[in-house]
C-alpha cells in the first residue's frame, strides 16, 4: 500500500522481543501469546512473525476469522482461538488443523463427527468457567469433560480457565477460581482422564500469581509493553511497542475571539498559533480527546483544540519556537523527553490502555521498526 498521508503508527518489534523475554523471566512454563484485534492493533502477521523468530509456536486468537488470517501466513504454528466458534464451522477448524475452546456438549460431537469425516484428529482445550460468568462449563464440568473424551477423533490437549480479578490487589478471588480449577482437574485425573496442558493466566497473572502459571501462560497486553494494572511499577520493565505519529499540514494564527472547529468550542482569548494535523477520530483519536487531549512537539507538549475531526485536529503550539509545517507529531509514545502513554490516553478517555491500542483503525499504517 502507498502512504500518501503523513500518519502512522510505529511498531517497535525489538522492544517486543524484549517484552517476551521479561515474561519468560516471570514464567517458566509454555507462552502462547495472545495475538487477537490484529495483535491489539500492532498487526499480528509481523508480530506473530517476529516472536516465532524468538521461539514461540503457539499463538491465540479471538476468533476463527483471524486464526485463517494467521493460518494463510504460517501454515506451520499452533493456532487457539480463545472464544467460541459456532459448530458448523467444525470442519473448516479441522481441516485447517485450528484449536477451539470447547464448551458445550455439542459443540464437542460436532467437532467429533467433522474429525471423523475427513480422517483426521482435532486437538482441542476445554474451557471451564470457574468465575468469571464468561463461556466455560460450570455446572457438571466434570460429567461433561467425561463424555467428551469419549467421542472419537477427538485430542483433549488442554484445559483451561479465565481469572476475573488477576490485576486486583486483592487476590482472594482469583485464587478462589483456581481453587475450582485445580478441583476439577484433581477428579478429572481421578476418573482417568489425563490432559497435558492446563493454562489460566494472562497478563496480570504471570506478573502477580505464580500459581496460575501452570503448563502454559497467555499473555496480550504485557507484550505490547503496557501493564494491565495501576498498581505496577516501571520496575515491570515492559517497554510500549507502538507509537502514533503524524506531521503538520499547516500552520497559522488564530487572533483574540475567533474560534477553531466545528460548533465553535474553542474560542481564542489571545492571538495563538495553531497546527492541524491530518489525523481524527477515522484514525482511532478518541473524540472524547477534543479541548483537552495532547500532543507532543519539538520535546514539548501541545494541546489540542477545539472538536477532533474525522480526519484532523487542531493544536495550540503558540509555545513551540521554530516550528514548521511538515514537523514531526507525536499522539502516542515517545519524543525528546516526554512520553506519552496509552494509559495516559485512556485515562483522560475513561477507559483502558487495550481500548485505545485496538482503537487505532485500520487506515493507519503500521511502519515496522526494529530497536536494539
Ligand atoms: C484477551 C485474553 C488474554 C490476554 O489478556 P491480557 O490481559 O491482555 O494479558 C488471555 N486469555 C484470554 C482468555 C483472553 O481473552
Amino acid at each position: 500500500m502507498n502512504i500518501f498521508r503523513p500518519v502512522w503508527a510505529e511498531v517497535d518489534l525489538g522492544a517486543l522481543r524484549r517484552n517476551l523475554k521479561r515474561i519468560q523471566q516471570y514464567a517458566g512454563s509454555e507462552i502462547m501469546p495472545i495475538v487477537k484485534a490484529d495483535a491489539y492493533g500492532h498487526g499480528a502477521v509481523e508480530v506473530v512473525r517476529t516472536l516465532k523468530e524468538e521461539g514461540i509456536t503457539r499463538f491465540g486468537v479471538a476468533i476463527l476469522e483471524e486464526a485463517l488470517e494467521l493460518r494463510r501466513e504460517f501454515p506451520d504454528i499452533a493456532l487457539m482461538v480463545i472464544g467460541p466458534t459456532l459448530s458448523k464451522y467444525s470442519e473448516i477448524l479441522v481441516k485447517e488443523e485450528i484449536i477451539p475452546e470447547i464448551f458445550q456438549i455439542e459443540q464437542a460431537e460436532a467437532l467429533s463427527a467433522a474429525a471423523l469425516k475427513l480422517n483426521k484428529t482435532a486437538r482441542l482445550h476445554i474451557k471451564v468457567d470457574t468465575g468469571m460468568g464468561r463461556t466455560g462449563f460450570r455446572e457438571n464440568a466434570l460429567e461433561n469433560i467425561q463424555k467428551i473424551a469419549k467421542l472419537p477423533g477427538l485430542y483433549l490437549e488442554g484445559i483451561y480457565t479465565h481469572l476475573a480479578t488477576a490485576d486486583s490487589t486483592d487476590l482472594s478471588y482469583a485464587k478462589q477460581q483456581l481453587k475450582i480449577f485445580d478441583d476439577l482437574y484433581e477428579k478429572l485425573c481421578a476418573a482417568g482422564i489425563k490432559i497435558s496442558i492446563r493454562h489460566a493466566a494472562n497478563s496480570a497473572a504471570i506478573m502477580q500469581i505464580p500459581e496460575s502459571h501452570y503448563e502454559l501462560c497467555r499473555p496480550g497486553i504485557i507484550l505490547y509493553g503496557l501493564l494491565p494494572m495501576d498498581h505496577a511499577g516501571q520496575e515491570a520493565g515492559f517497554e510500549p511497542v507502538m507509537s502514533l505519529k503524524t506531521r503538520i499540514s499547516q500552520l497559522k494564527t488564530i487572533e483574540k475571539g475567533e474560534s477553531v472547529g466545528y460548533g465553535r468550542t474553542f474560542i481564542a482569548d489571545r492571538p495563538i498559533k495553531v497546527a492541524t494535523l491530518p489525523i481524527g477520530y477515522g484514525d482511532g483519536l478518541r473524540r472524547s480527546l477534543s479541548n483537552g487531549g495532547e500532543v507532543l512537539l519539538k520535546g514539548k507538549k501541545a494541546r489540542i483544540i477545539g472538536k477532533i475531526c474525522m480526519d484532523q485536529i487542531m493544536v495550540d503550539v503558540t509555545e513551540i519556537e521554530e516550528i514548521q509545517e511538515g514537523d514531526e507529531a507525536v499522539l502516542l509514545g515517545r519524543n525528546g523527553d516526554l512520553f506519552i502513554s496509552a494509559d495516559r490516553i485512556a485515562e483522560q478517555c475513561g477507559t483502558i490502555s487495550y481500548e485505545i491500542l485496538c482503537g487505532i483503525s485500520k487506515r493507519v499504517p503500521r511502519v515496522m521498526v526494529e530497536s536494539k
